[in-house]
């Protein structure tokens, strides 16, 4: 008998939404019970819209499942949410209404201060932020950050715990798969750097301080330093690279950063969540790293990999860090949160309003 939990996928026909599928066909934990996508998708079955070698064969069951539109109830007690910003907004919200728990890759819910956006590795006690949403509605949302804040965030938190950060300059190289279906033209890609990414700046300069920030008496507190960043995009296929300086109020060598990112501490080291990286940071030996064609892959994905860490005449530190946009930023990101909700007690308790 199918013991696994139910999941909904909201958005499963986009570039964040078939990695959801192919990635809890395989989960020992969850199962895909239902997919939902706009009007275009709904009626068609899963198996015919997301033929790609990227995300294998699906099993059959999985496979068959037909895409439904987003209106009307789902019986899963926790739906996953790939789902566009200003789609999410509504649906998110009449999910949680209903009662479910919704883990969510969309912008729309991360900078409310009630929500948590969360980073397993770097702030799993941020999930205790869902108490307060009770007030608001009888299920949750929980967030996974931007596709270029899960590796620039990760990578800052062992440099913000040792050192204390006081200002970072973030330039961003963005792969094309981070713009979603069916993205910019190849002819404005290839042979080109496109200098803006509306809205982006905006996010990886305030997402860092809400998940390095602390929650003190339920509330949320951010961390305090100053974030610049410029997002760029970049003719790579999956892997955003972030080129960051930074300034700390105790500055340490490039020795002393290297031995941070090496001893970093994950917050759910011994919880057995099964997406979870052996390690979430790894320093590469090799000067030229990371590279996404060589990188991105690291830990099934879900590895941030940290290299060129040098001293900064400006700021005192530099580094690059690279991760997989589409796994460590967006479905595997969010995976990993529902997994660290079941072992709260978060994914029962949804359960438990379902039946
Ligand atoms: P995408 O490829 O454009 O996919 C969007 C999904 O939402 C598709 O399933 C689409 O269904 C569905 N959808 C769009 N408009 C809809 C509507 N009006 N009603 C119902 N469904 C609708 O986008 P994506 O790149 O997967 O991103 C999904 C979300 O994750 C976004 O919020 C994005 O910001 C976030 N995110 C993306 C990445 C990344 O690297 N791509 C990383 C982190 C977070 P149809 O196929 O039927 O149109």
């Amino acid at each position: 008998m199918e013991d696994r939990i139910p999941v909904g996928v909201l958005g499963a026909t986009g570039m964040v939404g078939a990695r959801l599928v192919g990635m809890l066909a395989r989960h020992p934990w969850f199962r895909v019970a239902e997919a939902g996508a706009s009007d275009r998708s709904a009626g068609s079955r899963l198996g015919d819209l997301l033929a790609s070698e990227e995300i294998g064969t699906l099993p059959q069951d999985v496979a068959d499942i037909e895409v439904r539109p987003l209106e009307g109830n789902w019986s899963s007690p926790v739906l996953l949410s790939a789902l566009p910003a200003a789609v999410a907004r509504t649906v998110e919200a009449e999910a949680a209404k209903a009662g479910h728990l919704v883990v969510s890759n969309a912008s729309a819910y991360r900078a409310d201060p009630l929500v948590p956006l969360v980073i397993p590795e770097v702030n799993a006690d941020h999930l205790q932020l869902i108490e307060a949403q009770k007030d608001r509605w009888p299920g949750a949302i929980v967030t996974n950050p931007n596709c270029v804040v899960t590796g620039l965030a990760t990578a800052l938190a062992p440099l913000h715990e040792a050192f204390g950060l006081e200002r970072v300059v973030v330039t961003s190289l963005q792969a094309i798969s981070g713009a979603g279906r069916p993205g910019p033209s190849a002819y404005d890609l290839v042979d080109n750097v496109i200098p803006l990414i509306p809205g982006e700046e905006e996010k990886i300069s305030a997402e860092p301080k809400k998940i390095l920030g602390t929650v003190e008496n339920g509330a949320l507190v951010e961390a305090d330093f100053a974030l610049s960043a410029t997002a760029t995009r970049v003719p790579v296929l999956h892997g955003h690279t972030v080129s960051v300086s930074a300034s700390f109020r105790k500055q340490p060598s490039p020795e002393e950063a290297a031995e941070a990112f090496d001893g970093f501490r994950s917050r759910i080291d011994g919880l057995g969540l099964p997406t979870a990286p052996a390690r979430p940071i790894v320093v590469a030996g090799d000067p030229a790293r990371p590279q996404p064609r060589l990188d991105r892959d690291a830990g099934a994905g879900m590895t941030v990999t940290v290299g060129r860490i040098r001293r900064d005449e400006v700021l005192g530190l530099s580094f690059l860090a690279l991760a997989h946009n589409l796994l460590r930023g967006a479905a595997g990101a969010a995976i990993l949160n529902a997994e660290l909700c079941r072992v709260k007690g978060l994914v029962d308790a949804a359960a438990d309003r379902a039946s």
